[in-house]
């Protein structure tokens, strides 16, 4: 990528910092949502699996765009599990319990931590003039408000078949 969006953007290393840090996250919500998914039992099976399994292709797409923004704005995105681990800003719930009550539980935490992270990151960069990114993670907020009402509404339903 040239050095143009670069030569703009003053603050591009801070951003790319934060930006990695978003990375992190993504990479460990799609993880504990697509092993979650391969693993529940319970209620509502299949409407859980198939909603984890969505989301897990989502928050891929997430890590995706960070990940390309980051190289746009001449960084590198983590290249390991370890700094995966070290740069996280919310925590991996493993879903060593498979029921699907406990994994929507989880997932919703995961969601409520995401849109934390996103709306402080949204402050955090409003007045550096990267206009892109920060649509971009306008964007991936809004997704991610959207992944806790979904889960949300499973929890619901699992509720009130009972
Ligand atoms: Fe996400
Ligand atoms: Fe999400
Ligand atoms: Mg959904």
């Amino acid at each position: 990528m040239g050095t143009k969006g670069k030569e703009i953007i003053k603050d591009a290393e801070r951003i790319v910092g934060l930006l990695n840090r978003a990375l992190a996250d993504e990479w460990l919500a799609y993880y504990q949502y697509w092993v979650g998914s391969k693993v529940a039992k319970g209620p509502l099976r299949p409407n859980v699996t198939a909603e984890l399994a969505e989301h897990a292709g989502e928050e891929l797409e997430h890590a995706n765009m960070l990940a390309e923004r980051i190289i746009q704005l001449g960084g590198t995105p983590l290249v390991s599990p370890v700094e995966i681990e070290k740069h996280k800003n919310c925590d991996y719930e493993a879903p060593s319990d498979p029921h699907t009550v406990r994994l929507l539980e989880q997932n919703i935490k995961g969601e409520q931590c995401a849109i934390e992270v996103y709306n402080k990151l949204l402050h955090e960069i409003k007045g550096a003039g990267d206009y892109i990114t920060f649509n971009m993670v306008r964007k991936i907020l809004e997704d991610e408000v959207k992944h806790e009402e979904d889960l949300q509404s499973l929890l619901e339903d699992i509720g009130l078949s009972k």
